[in-house]
C-alpha cells in the first residue's frame, strides 16, 4: 500500500471526524444529499440543512413526488440552487429509470444530474465500499502539495494528472483496503489540517514525504485560479406595495435564481410607471428608492437598484406565477439571499427569522 493511503488509515481513528450526521448510515440517498450540500459549501451550514431536507424528504420517492418549490424553500439560503433543482430532477430519474433504487456503480451514479465523477466516486466508496478515487477541492490540494505539481487545479492537464495521482494513491486490499476510511481521511485531512490558508504540517500525518513541505511551497500549491476582473452588471427589483403585500414573480427555471420567488425585475433605464401598467396593468405612485444593494455571483457582480412602489387600485390584477405576500410570509418561499436580506432590511427589522447564510451561484 502507499505511503499516502497507509498513513490516512493510521491517522483516522484518532484525528479524524466520525460523528457528522451522514456518516450515521450507509443509505446511497442520505449520502448523496449531503455530498451535494457540501460542495462549496461548509460542514457547520449545512447540518441544519441536511437535518431539515431529510426529515420533509426521508427517501428518493418522496423528493421525487414533491414540488420543486417546496425542495427549493428548504434550500433557500444555501446557493447554488442548480443544486436543488438537480437533486429533485435526478430523484425523478431514479424513480422511473431505477425503479425507485439508488444506482450501485459509480458510473451510473455519475449519469444522474448534477452529479460529477468525484461526487459520484463519493457516494460509491461511502454507501457502497467500491475502491474508487475522489478528487473535490480539498483533495486536489492535498495532491498537489503532496507530489509537488505546481499550476491552478482547474486547469485540464493539472486535473488529468491529479487524476492519475488519486488512482494510483488508492488502497488496496481486502474490502478495497479500508476504502471509506480512507476517503474520509482525505476529507477530513483537507478540511481541518491541509486547509488552504494555514496548513497545520506539525500535525500531517503525511508531512515525511510531501514535496511542498520539503521544498517549502506549501503556501504556493496550489497555484492560485489566475484572476479576472469581475464584470459588473446592474438591475432594478420593483417592491410592488398593495395593503402591506409585496408582489413576488417565479422566476423561469433557467438563468439565476431559477424556479425562486422573486420581486419584478426590471432593465436599468425603463420608465417604471409605464411599465407597470403594460406589464401588469396596474396604476403606481412615483418610486422610492431605497439603498443598493451589491451580490457577487461566481461569474459576474451585481448591483440591485431596489424601488419601492405603492400600487393604487383597491384589487392588482392576478397572473400566473404572481403572487401578493406580506414581507414575513415570503420568508418562507424559496427566494434568493439578496431578497431576503432586502426584506429584512427594509420590511422586518426588529423581528427575526429564519437566518440564511451567504449566498453563492454557479
Ligand atoms: S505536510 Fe503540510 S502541505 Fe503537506 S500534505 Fe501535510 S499539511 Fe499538506
Amino acid at each position: 500500500m502507499s505511503f499516502l493511503a497507509e498513513s490516512l488509515i493510521r491517522w483516522h481513528p484518532l484525528n479524524g471526524r466520525h460523528d457528522l450526521p451522514w456518516q450515521q448510515n450507509r443509505d446511497p440517498y442520505a449520502i448523496w444529499i449531503s455530498e451535494i450540500m457540501l460542495q462549496q459549501t461548509q460542514v457547520s451550514t449545512v447540518i441544519p440543512y441536511y437535518q431539515r431536507f431529510l426529515q420533509t424528504f426521508p427517501a428518493v420517492d418522496r423528493l421525487a413526488n414533491a414540488p420543486l418549490d417546496d425542495v427549493l424553500a428548504l434550500w433557500s439560503g444555501l446557493g447554488y440552487y442548480s443544486r436543488a433543482r438537480n437533486l429533485h430532477a435526478a430523484a425523478q430519474r431514479i424513480v422511473q429509470e431505477h425503479q425507485g433504487q439508488f444506482p450501485g456503480s459509480r458510473e451510473l451514479i455519475q449519469q444522474l444530474p448534477g452529479i460529477g465523477r468525484s461526487t459520484a466516486a463519493a457516494i460509491a466508496v461511502f454507501a457502497f465500499g467500491q475502491r474508487e478515487a475522489i478528487l473535490d477541492g480539498n483533495v486536489k490540494r492535498i495532491f498537489a502539495r503532496f507530489f509537488g505539481i505546481e499550476g491552478y487545479p482547474g486547469q485540464s492537464k493539472i486535473q488529468k494528472l491529479l487524476w492519475q495521482k488519486a488512482e494510483a494513491a488508492l488502497p488496496a486490499g481486502h474490502r478495497g483496503g479500508h476504502i471509506e476510511i480512507y476517503t474520509q481521511a482525505l476529507m477530513d485531512l483537507g478540511a481541518t489540517v491541509c486547509t488552504r490558508s494555514k496548513p497545520q504540517c506539525g500535525l500531517c500525518p503525511l508531512q515525511p514525504q510531501c514535496l511542498a513541505w520539503q521544498q517549502q511551497r506549501v503556501m504556493q500549491i496550489p497555484a492560485a485560479k489566475p484572476r479576472q476582473p469581475l464584470p459588473r452588471k446592474e438591475t432594478v427589483l420593483l417592491l410592488l406595495q398593495h395593503h402591506q403585500r409585496l408582489l413576488l414573480e417565479k422566476r423561469p427555471s433557467d438563468g439565476i435564481w431559477g424556479g425562486l420567488w422573486c420581486p419584478p425585475e426590471m432593465t436599468m433605464g425603463t420608465n417604471i410607471v409605464n411599465y407597470c401598467q403594460q406589464q401588469w396593468g396596474i396604476s403606481v405612485q412615483p418610486p422610492v428608492e431605497l439603498p443598493a444593494l451589491d451580490h457577487q455571483f461566481t461569474h459576474y457582480k451585481l448591483r440591485i437598484y431596489p424601488q419601492l412602489l405603492q400600487v393604487t387600485p383597491n384589487n392588482p390584477a392576478a397572473h400566473p406565477d404572481c403572487i401578493w405576500l406580506k414581507p414575513a410570509e415570503a420568508l418562507e418561499l424559496g427566494i434568493p439571499a439578496p431578497v431576503r436580506a432586502l426584506l429584512k432590511q427594509n420590511f422586518l427589522t426588529g423581528q427575526s427569522s429564519f437566518s440564511p447564510c451567504s449566498e453563492y451561484h454557479g
